[in-house]
């Protein structure tokens, strides 16, 4: 049973100034040293290995990372391509709207800034999709800017190292506890020791202060946690607002053409934005089956499968995706924002990951 959240030991009292020095020299010996988007100062490499990284798996991210950059080589690169070339290569990390500030972020410093990231954490903030975190990422790595990041990982082991009881759902807790981070920061540091501290910030919350059963006996700094000294680790952090997921079903019109030459075509529109799966390639989408069968009715069409449903979770929902498939006999269109793909050709597309996954089977 989780104990009672004792009364914070944070507010007022003595940081452990212990922390820093310990931080960076567990990170020299002890932390993560090949991550390919490690030992480099160029903030474009920093910057989308930091936006990958909001909401993914390190190791969903090592697959897309040198995808990403071979494609886009720098920043000049990335504002030149289209919006679906960045899709596609996006397409499986989820969370969208991350690939399209990217996208805006990289046009915005190539036509305001002449290509060149500003070094401050204050001036990237300004900048589209750069949230805190992650402009005091890009600062401290590419510039040793004395500033600290505070994302989820981080914030689960700040809360506990001193025992940080307000509720992080509040805006203002949160900003409580960056005042915090920022008071625990080295004192003068050298560049590589920002580099070295932030760091091991972030492989203190993914390797060793992990969000169930963290590995206390191996942190650097539990002699000087509050939360284990209080034997309440499992208190922090404090967070009261859970996520409600809505349930929602979706018909997806999954229409193939077949002509004369063999080679199957997909019809598949562009998602709108705002709202889920934005600017990706889906079948037409219908809220009930009725609404499916209706627009069906107009086109001429022979043979109607209704292929398995697959559940997909977002943040907010919880997906039931019902695929009917319909072979057309000529060449029907469903809105203006679409187009016939081949089979081949669907690779290339921005697919949202179920829809990748329903068409790898049905093409296979
Ligand atoms: Fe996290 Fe345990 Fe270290 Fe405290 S002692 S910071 S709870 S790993």
């Amino acid at each position: 049973m989780t104990p009672a959240v004792p009364r914070s030991a944070a507010a007022g009292r003595d940081l452990p100034l212990a922390f820093a020095p310990r931080l960076i020299a567990w990170q020299r010996h002890h932390g993560r040293h090949g991550l390919p988007w490690q030992h480099t100062r160029d903030p474009y490499r920093v910057w989308l290995s930091e936006v990958m990284l909001q909401q993914t798996q390190v190791s969903t991210v090592l697959a897309y990372y040198p995808r990403f950059l071979a494609a886009f080589p720098n920043v000049q690169a990335l504002a030149q391509a289209s919006s679906d070339q960045v899709m596609a290569l996006w397409a499986g990390l989820g969370y969208y709207s991350r690939a399209r500030n990217l996208h805006r972020c990289a046009q915005t410093v190539v036509t305001e800034h002449g290509g060149v990231f500003p070094a401050s954490a204050e001036q990237l903030q300004a900048l589209p999709g750069i949230g805190a975190s992650t402009a005091a990422a890009i600062a401290a790595f590419c510039h040793g800017e004395r500033v600290s990041i505070v994302d989820g990982n981080v914030r689960r082991v700040l809360s506990r190292l001193l025992a940080f009881d307000q509720d992080l759902a509040h805006l203002a807790s949160q900003r409580a506890l960056w005042d915090l981070a920022q008071r625990l920061l080295p004192h003068a540091p050298s560049p590589d020791d920002m580099v070295a501290y932030t760091q091991g910030l972030m492989d203190l919350g993914a390797t060793v202060c992990l969000r169930s059963k963290p590995l206390c006996e191996r942190c650097p700094v539990n002699s000087r946690c509050a939360a284990k000294a209080a034997d309440a680790v499992g208190c922090y952090p404090v967070k009261s607002k859970a996520v409600k997921r809505r349930h929602e079903s979706w018909w997806l019109l999954v229409l193939r053409l077949r002509l004369a030459d063999g080679v199957d075509r997909f019809w598949l529109q562009r998602r709108p934005a705002p709202g889920i799966w934005a600017g990706l390639y889906c079948p037409a989408v219908f809220a009930s089956e009725e609404l499916l069968m209706a627009a069906l009715s107009s086109g001429a069409s022979e043979g109607v499968e209704h292929l398995d449903p697959m559940a997909h979770s977002l943040t907010h929902r919880e997906l039931r995706l019902h695929p009917v498939l319909v072979t057309a006999t000529a060449d029907q269109t469903f809105g203006s924002d679409g187009l016939w793909v081949s089979a081949s050709e669907l690779a290339q597309r921005g697919l949202p990951t179920p829809v990748r996954a329903l068409y790898q089977r049905l093409v296979a």
